[in-house]
């Protein structure tokens, strides 16, 4: 008999056996997919990982419904990376599946599939199969892929639906909620009739009376010679200097022909060109360090300031790997910020470049896997967040991880709870690749790798040309508010230094890590703060809304006239977000033009790039946000940065609250003054002379990194304990409660590392659930292995006692 053993799509641990034909046997290579039975009634895709004989002997195994690949789609290195994953982060391997694969290529039977309305259907081309679910999903609009197999009575339905997906007929219901829509883009051509010698006099005779559109023609004929490549509408209106409207005259009168084409999916605005890059001598002498680090190591750290011009050094470096016709991943902290860094890229390596997105849709995301599974050479370089991480590379050479220290690249929820820069490592492993982290403010744990050698270390401590480093300036708010020198959240020096750059014509960013209007409103009779009726938290006020909102379960209300407690109609707010900031702006500032940079202006697909643009294009002269403005972004024209308030961060129940402080006002800094001249930093808080604070005025990584790894070792912290956080979910408070601390005895008992808990979180409620943690750290010299195991076998007795079963348990291995 033949067996082939399966990854599934799903939160499980193991992987599973299925029989195969002796012919299906030999032709299964691993990696490739097959749809499978599973349960009552379901279908998935899965992945094959082994064929072998060995017939399982506690279940009967059934037969699998189909082969959907000729070839593998997934490499040998990714399943084991997929291994490695799973097992280093304490999940099912079917978890890492799902989580790897772009949902194109994982139908299941419930997955739901919806008709694209924009797209032309040619009805002679479809198979009568195609036909027959084209036909149905017209009168439905959306069906489950299990619809389609009673519709086609038959179990293998994958492959049509993959066929309606590459047509553009179908496409997956999850992205609807993308709103995703090519864009079209307007182009004129000249009617064939004209377009001989003779055509050609005719028309300037047809035109002798009508100058204007003459010019057209004339300018359009310019632009052919020489473009040689087709021309936008736009474009001839604005190099002819005239209206649409008078080219539609002439497409009216059949002499252009006017035509759409669907635009890139990505617009790069920059022209390809190969342009040659010269680093400065400082960046010559870190690169050659680079270079000569990687002879030696694996990894290596590039600790370069705010502006050191880091992205040119990967760029050489990048260089480097072309011509051996390597792959190259540039991993980034944030999907928003490729289409800048796209941008840059597209200058040096043209069309090598290929982005990978999660908010790309099915088809695009399919193509740029099978580009990087193929080698093709669209996609030597690929660009991407943390997904990009798994994508099918044969032949990596080199990894990027710019910005490394930020948190985003440690996925939180779902499973894997992965980090994607240490993933990126053992990746690199398998490859036998090269890693390159840069960062102005590395994390703890990598600097203190670099220290210890395990990774190179190259420190670039100037900034690109005659750049210098702002000034940083510190406003002790409670003297401020003591002298009266406040007018709402602005220092008097804060208002002066941004009057100042507003009146030279130079642009003012201002942070605040809240979004909102303000945190809380309370009663002033009797104290009451309204609060998420599911969550642990207070409501937080949106005035442009009028609404309280909770930031953790979305659940929103009105806000209210009077105190739902005492009936008192004597509100306040307190404490304050982005929106009151831009509020008090204008009125401080009437006539500045004023943008805000958070959670609630990006949504949508393109949010984020379009406020970046137009502080760009200096549409906006003050820019307020939260901590996404703290990420590598590069603006020429800012010499103020005003940090609305330090303390928040401070004070982050936290063991990262100072390391993390320090980056994000780091990072923000950096955006200040950047090619000749100095910028300039106002930071506001009730404690100028906190250790972090001083650090970030002195610009001090160093002496940040030495207090921290004290504190580090006294508390059992990274970098001299793993941390494995345990969070346990459940509604019923007894309940959790008491199987927390059956489940702390036990680790107590059983493991030999320090274990602490159960602990109430800060916030301990959330969508109705519960939360207790318990913390397991490893020391540094002790197996993380063995503890793991230990755990795992704890946690199989735990989930055997039945009054513990619904208590759900999250596991977060290097918990961020
Ligand atoms: P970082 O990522 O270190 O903060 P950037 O790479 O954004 O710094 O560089 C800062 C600015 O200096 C950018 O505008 C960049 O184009 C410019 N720059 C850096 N190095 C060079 C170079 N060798 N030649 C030309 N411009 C450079
Ligand atoms: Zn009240
Ligand atoms: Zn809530």
């Amino acid at each position: 008999m033949f067996f082939v053993e399966v990854i599934l799509p799903l939160a499980l641990a193991k992987t599973f056996t299925y029989r195969v034909s002796e012919t299906e046997f030999h032709f299964i290579k691993k990696g490739m997919r097959l749809a499978v039975p599973f349960g009552k009634s379901k279908i998935y895709t899965a992945i094959a990982v082994e064929l072998h004989q060995n017939d399982p002997l506690v279940y009967q195994a059934k037969e699998i419904h189909q082969i959907l690949d000729q070839v593998p789609i997934v490499t040998a290195i990714q399943i084991d990376h997929w291994f490695w994953i799973a097992n280093y982060y304490m999940c099912g391997i079917g978890e890492v599946y799902r989580n790897a694969m772009p949902s194109g290529l994982l139908l299941e039977s419930e997955t739901i599939v919806s008709a694209r309305l924009t797209s032309f259907v040619d009805e002679a081309q479809l198979s009568d199969e195609e036909y027959l679910v084209y036909q149905a999903i017209q009168q439905q609009s959306s069906l489950k892929v299990n619809d389609i197999v009673a519709i086609l009575n038959k179990k293998n339905v994958f492959p049509v639906i993959h066929k309606m997906i590459e047509k553009k007929i179908l496409f997956l219901e999850e992205e609807m909620m993308e709103g995703y829509k090519p864009k079209l883009v307007r182009y004129v051509r000249l009617h064939p009739d004209y377009n001989t010698q003779n055509g050609l006099a005719n028309l300037m005779e047809t035109l002798k009376n009508a100058q204007k559109q003459k010019d057209i023609v004339l300018h359009f004929f310019q632009l052919n010679a020489v473009e040689k490549k087709p021309i936008p509408v736009k474009k001839l209106v604005e190099s002819a200097k005239v209206t649409t409207a008078t080219v539609k005259a002439l497409v009216d009168k059949g002499i252009f022909e006017e035509y759409y084409v669907q635009q890139d999916r990505v617009q790069y605005s920059s022209e390809i060109s190969a342009k040659v890059l010269n680093l400065s001598d400082s960046q010559q002498i870190a690169f050659d360090a680079i270079q000569y680090q990687f002879t030696q190591k694996e990894v290596c750290l590039l600790h370069g300031v705010t502006a050191s011009g880091k992205t040119e050094i990967y760029i050489k470096w990048i260089e480097s790997y072309l011509a051996s016709g390597k792959q190259v991943l540039y991993l980034l902290p944030e999907i928003a910020l490729t289409t800048q860094l796209v941008g840059r890229l597209r200058l040096y390596f043209g069309d090598k470049i290929a982005v990978f997105h999660s908010k790309y849709n099915t088809n695009e995301r399919v193509e740029v896997w099978q580009q990087v599974l193929h080698n093709s050479e669209k996609a030597q370089i690929v660009i991407g967040a943390r997904s990009a991480l798994f994508l099918p590379f044969q032949d990596l050479g080199a990894i990027i991880v710019d910005e490394e220290h930020e948190q985003t690249f440690k996925q939180a929820d779902p499973s894997p709870r992965f980090h994607a820069r240490d993933a990126a490592i053992v990746l690199a492993n398998f490859h036998k690749a090269k890693v390159l982290l840069g960062s102005a403010t590395p994390c703890i744990e990598t600097f203190y790798n670099a220290q210890k050698a395990k990774y190179g270390l190259v420190s670039l401590k100037e900034r690109f040309g005659k750049g210098q480093m702002p000034v940083v300036e510190l406003v002790d708010l409670k003297e401020n508010y003591f002298k009266k020198r406040m007018k709402g959240h602005f220092s008097d020096a804060l208002i002066e230094a941004i009057t100042m750059a507003l009146s030279l014509g130079e642009q003012v960013i201002l942070f605040q890590n809240r979004r909102g209007f303000s945190p809380i409103v309370e009663c002033m009779t009797c104290g009451n703060i309204p609060q998420c009726p599911q969550c642990d938290v207070s409501l937080t006020f949106h005035k442009y809304k009028n609404q309280l909102r909770c930031h953790y379960c979305g659940y929103a209300m009105g806000k209210p006239t009077h105190c739902h407690s005492c009936s008192s109609i004597d509100l306040t707010t307190k404490g304050f977000g982005t929106e009151q900031i831009e509020l008090e702006l204008l009125s401080l500032f009437p006539n500045a033009k004023l943008g805000r940079m958070d959670q609630d202006t990006t949504r949508g697909k393109y949010g984020f790039e379009k406020i970046i643009d137009s502080f760009k294009n200096q549409e906006i002269d003050i820019l307020v946000g939260t901590q996404m403005l703290a990420k590598g972004l590069d603006f020429e024209n800012v010499s103020l940065v005003g940090i609305m308030n330090a303390d928040t961060m401070l004070y982050h129940p936290d063991f990262r609250a100072f390391e993390r402080s320090f980056q994000m006002m780091t990072q923000v800094a950096g955006r200040s003054g950047r090619a000749e001249k100095q910028g300039k930093v106002i930071i506001q808080t009730y404690n100028p002379m906190h250790n972090t604070i001083q650090q970030v005025t002195r610009n001090d990584f160093e002496g940040m990194y030495k207090e921290q790894l004290y504190d580090r070792q006294i508390y059992k912290y990274p970098p001299y304990f793993r941390l494995i956080k345990l969070t346990l979910k459940h509604r019923d408070f007894d309940k959790l409660k008491e199987g927390a601390m059956w489940l702390y005895q036990v680790f107590a008992q059983t493991i030999d590392v320090p274990v602490l808990g159960p602990e109430e979180p800060a916030i301990n409620r959330i969508r109705n659930e519960y939360m207790r943690t318990i913390m397991v750290k490893i020391p540094q010299d002790k197996s993380i292995g063995g503890t793991k195991n230990s755990i795992k076998r704890i946690l199989s007795s735990f989930e055997a006692v039945a009054q513990y079963r619904a208590i759900k348990v999250i596991v977060n291995v290097d918990y961020y």
